[in-house]
């Protein structure tokens, strides 16, 4: 077998600019010791997320010059709404400026105090707007999937057994809808598999209780299981797509992940009704049915780009690459969550760091190192991310301590990536080097964008 290639060329290019160690160790200071702070022109390989930081192809660049920007009726809207029936089999399809957008609308309609829902695992926006409403969200990721160290194809599967426990006991009537992450963000983006679907799906229809998918990483979950699912490697691409689809009621798409774009999503479901008053929250919150928050020019990136992403070079690419970071950072000895995702790998800072506790944050530590050792952006996900305090103001710390190097779609070539590894192993390699840091200022939500840092 040769080589796998980045299966495009490249026409248009974006400088890197350099920096040097001692720069670095200026930047870093003033930033707090916190990446978010960060200048993006400071920074040489931006790991931060691979949300809406995809490189667009020529032909969606000539989709933004063609996008019609007509307030009512689009041709653009009409070539996004028709790919996206294509690939979901869904019947009403309404645009949203990205994800969260569309959980905000579904779910202030079918949330409220007193509801309950499901979830592999909730996106974090997606269980933010379920919480604002007054409604409860609850994750059955399956066992295996809870394990850092442990292998396995589809380590994002919903947990059928606890599911079926908690329907029973919340009652069907108070659950509006069952959620399955695909890729289950959480652990780097490790795929469900079509059975779990299906059985998901089943155990759904036995309750009365509609099946919506997340459907951010659609494409990467469809590339696993034609790789590793029995029965499916005969499959193509779309119509595996359409057979995951097909088990569920709707679905919502943040399009800055598997549509290739910097912005942009929809929510698309059955059900006339609720479709109705979907509508009509986006008319008030995002904007007209035939654009939704998004310019002509979008809905024609997008449309263009749903293609694209099913592109069996595209997905064996992407795939490789990521595994292909993941398995040299394993034979160098970098603990890792295995096996890697289709999206990202997560360090795991505990094993990475054993010395640092963790209200000394050793994810942080590594995220700094990374930065000062090669310009490299990563991200916390630990005790800074989700710690919070007891009344007594000590920290209560997740259970894992996390660095995620989230890799942007069709951005980097192999030399960014094996630029990356040295980078990370000369990281490890030094490790006994790194001490823990503290916190020196921190807001009261969501601090990790804003909160500084200082290396103890
Ligand atoms: C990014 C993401 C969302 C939210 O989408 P935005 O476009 O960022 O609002 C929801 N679910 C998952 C799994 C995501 O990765």
């Amino acid at each position: 077998m040769k080589t796998i290639i980045e299966p495009f060329k490249i026409k248009s290019v974006e400088p890197i600019r350099f920096t040097t160690r001692p720069e670095r160790e200026g930047i870093l200071a003033a930033a707090g010791y916190n990446p978010f702070l960060i200048h993006a022109d400071d920074v040489m390989i931006d790991l931060l997320t691979d949300s809406g930081t995809s490189a667009m192809s020529a032909n969606q660049w000539a989709g933004i010059m063609k996008g019609d920007e007509s307030y009512a009726g689009s041709k653009s809207f009409y070539a996004f709404e028709s790919k996206v029936k294509e690939i979901t089999g869904l019947k009403n399809i309404i645009p949203t400026h990205q994800g969260r957008a569309a959980e905000k609308i579904l779910f202030s309609i079918l949330g409220g105090k007193g509801k309950y829902f499901a979830a592999n695992t909730f996106f974090d926006t997606t269980r933010a707007n379920i919480e604002y409403t007054g409604a409860e969200a609850y994750d059955f990721l399956t066992e295996v999937g809870k394990h850092p160290e442990q292998r396995a194809d589809f380590k994002g599967d919903m947990d059928l057994a606890s599911l079926e426990v908690f329907i029973k006991e919340k009652d069907p009537e108070n659950i509006p809808l069952v959620m399955l992450t695909i890729t289950n963000n959480s652990g780097g983006g490790q795929p469900v598999s079509m059975k779990n679907i299906e059985e998901t799906s089943l155990l759904c229809k036995k309750y009365g209780i509609p099946l919506y998918i997340d459907a951010c990483r659609f494409a990467e979950n469809a590339w696993f299981i034609k790789k590793r699912e029995k029965g499916y490697a005969d499959f193509s691409v779309p119509d595996i797509c359409r057979k995951m689809f097909s088990f569920c009621h709707g679905a919502t798409m943040s399009a800055k992940k598997d549509a290739l774009v910097n912005i942009g999503g929809f929510l698309a479901l059955n059900d006339q009704e609720l479709a109705l008053q979907c509508r009509n929250l986006l008319i008030v919150t995002e904007g007209f049915p035939t654009y939704g928050g998004l310019a002509g020019r979008d809905l024609e990136a997008i449309a263009i780009g749903l293609d694209e992403v099913m592109d069996e070079h595209y997905l064996q690419y992407r795939v490789r690459s990521v595994e292909y970071l993941g398995e040299k950072l394993i034979a160098a000895g970098v603990p890792i969550i295995e096996p890697p995702g289709g999206h990202a790998i997560y360090i795991d800072a505990k094993r990475f760091l054993p010395e640092v506790p963790p209200n000394q944050y050793p994810g942080q530590s590594i995220v700094c190192a990374l930065y000062l050792e090669g310009g490299v952006r990563s991200v916390e996900i630990g005790s800074v991310m989700f710690g919070k305090y007891t009344a007594d103001g000590q920290l209560l710390s997740p259970p894992m301590e996390l660095v995620r190097l989230a890799i942007p779609r069709r951005v980097y070539t192999q030399s960014h990536v094996d630029y990356l590894l040295e980078v990370v192993i000369e990281v490890y390699n030094n490790r006994n080097t790194l001490g823990g840091y503290t916190i020196t200022w921190e807001a009261p939500i969501l601090r990790h964008f804003t909160a500084r840092f200082k290396p103890l």
